[in-house]
């Protein structure tokens, strides 16, 4: 059992927090947000990931996960402490650190004995040097503290199951000393460990995601191609995926990556590499791939309907990707705001994210199911693949539409099947 603090308690601190005592550990999750602290305090859970809240009532009834706002409180306690804060982009593309920067001095301010402060948010290359000096300067009792990058892979929408069963776990360490309490950290997780230093350790996380996006607007380049020649983007992409060099995951079209990561993630790795001197054109073309699929799609939308002013426009699936409450960046966001700009009304659905869609959108009507949002509807857009989407009757969903206009962005539908069922269907890539 390792006694763990966990600095900023949202999707990844939360769920890192609650893996981490339920494999036996004793975690405090620290949060400066009071609101944050005394809901999960009270019982509540601040985010919609599956089985998380189970996870964490079962945790903190055996008394091995507790939630404070005080740090000094979860530095005191614990030998060894995450750092899981924001990052976020700013205007020129570049990372706001002040948030990890804030939580190091806080650290700092409370250390009074040895400690190992580990970096899980996304940081640049470098940062686990930064974070050491800043420690170091701010400890008034002149303690020795080991930095260790440790990036965080979880993907939101299966983020338990991605930390409690993880490809590999990478500790980026210079020392014995940390990357022991590291491995006893993760030693219940059964996964493969990587022990790197730290810059690649930061690295790693950066050239993941970046390379993911890549995929994706790989998979988009060649959708635009498919729809010019007549071929189809799922068989392609099929095709390509069972050869073991590349892969199927990610292969996939659609309205392109969104979120709080992967925009931000790509836009801080170019300037990164800019910084050390490196022009990272090939991520700068994935980004305009992006920005062009939601261009291309608001155009089908056009072609569809024609005129968009007066029209009313379902849109089943509001968060950036199934299984999510997650608004941050979500390409409907792109598709809603534009037609509303054109005079549409929209009426909209989505599982699990209209509370959050709320702090985004406004003029949006909200609907209780994908039916009630279809219906009357001049057309429907499709944004999110969520499962639910997958089931739907579709017979029924046109004979309450007024017109049976679909434009699927995420390709849930059967090409065949819509155009059987007298749909007007248009997809991605096909
Ligand atoms: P989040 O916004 O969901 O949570 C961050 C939390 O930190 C918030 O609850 C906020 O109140 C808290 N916080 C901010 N400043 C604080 C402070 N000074 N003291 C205490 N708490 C503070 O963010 P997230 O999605 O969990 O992302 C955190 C980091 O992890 C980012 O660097 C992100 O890029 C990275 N990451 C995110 C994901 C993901 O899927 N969300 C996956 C891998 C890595």
């Amino acid at each position: 059992m390792v006694r763990i603090c966990i600095v900023g308690t949202g999707y990844v601190g939360l769920v890192t927090g609650a893996c981490f005592a339920e494999v036996g550990h004793h975690v405090v999750c620290v949060d400066n947000d009071l609101k944050k602290v005394e809901l999960l305090k009270a019982g509540g859970i601040p985010i919609y990931e599956p089985g998380l809240e189970e996870l964490v009532k079962k945790n903190v009834d055996a008394g091995r996960l507790h939630f404070t706002n005080d740090i000094a409180e979860g530095v005191t306690k614990s030998e060894v402490i995450f750092i899981a804060v924001p990052t976020p982009p700013r205007a020129d593309g570049s990372v706001d650190m002040s948030f990890v920067e804030r939580v190091a001095r806080e650290i700092s301010g409370a250390m009074t004995e040895y400690k190992i402060v580990v970096d899980k948010s996304t940081v640049p290359v470098k940062t686990g040097e930064k974070v050491a000096e800043t420690i170091r300067r701010y400890n008034k009792h002149k303690v020795e503290v080991d930095v260790v990058s440790n990036p965080e892979f979880l993907r939101e929408g299966c983020a338990v199951q991605d930390l409690m069963q993880p490809d590999r776990v990478i500790i980026g360490a210079s020392g014995e000393r940390p990357v022991a309490k590291m491995k006893e950290i993760y030693a219940p997780f059964h996964a493969p460990v990587i022990v790197t230093d730290i810059n690649s350790a930061e690295l790693i996380k950066h050239g993941c995601n970046s390379f993911l996006a890549l995929k994706i607007s790989y998979a988009n380049a060649i959708a635009a191609i498919c729809e010019a020649s007549g071929a189809n983007i799922e068989d392609v992409a099929h095709g390509m995926g069972l050869d073991k060099r590349i892969g199927r995951a990610f292969l996939n079209a659609g309205l392109g990556y969104g979120g709080s990561c992967f925009p931000k993630d790509l836009s801080a790795f170019i300037h990164i590499a800019e910084q050390l001197g490196y022009d990272f054109r090939m991520l700068k073309e994935v980004q305009r791939i992006n920005a062009d699929q939601i261009q291309r799609f608001l155009k089908k939308i056009h072609d569809a309907v024609w005129i968009v002013k007066d029209k009313t426009i379902a849109v089943l699936g509001l968060a950036f990707k199934p299984n999510t409450d997650d608004m941050r960046l979500a390409p409907s966001l792109d598709i809603i705001r534009p037609l509303q700009k054109e005079g549409a009304r929209i009426r909209a659905y989505d599982p699990k994210a209209m509370e959050k869609a709320k702090e985004f959108l406004s003029d949006v009507e909200y609907c209780d199911s994908a039916y009630a949002a279809a219906s009357g509807a001049d057309a429907l857009v499709l944004c999110t693949e969520w499962d639910e989407f997958r089931k739907l009757d579709l017979e029924k969903l046109r004979s309450v539409m007024a017109q049976p206009i679909v434009i699927d962005g995420r390709n849930v539908f059967d090409s065949k099947r819509m155009a059987e069922l007298g749909f007007v269907y248009k997809s991605v890539g096909r």
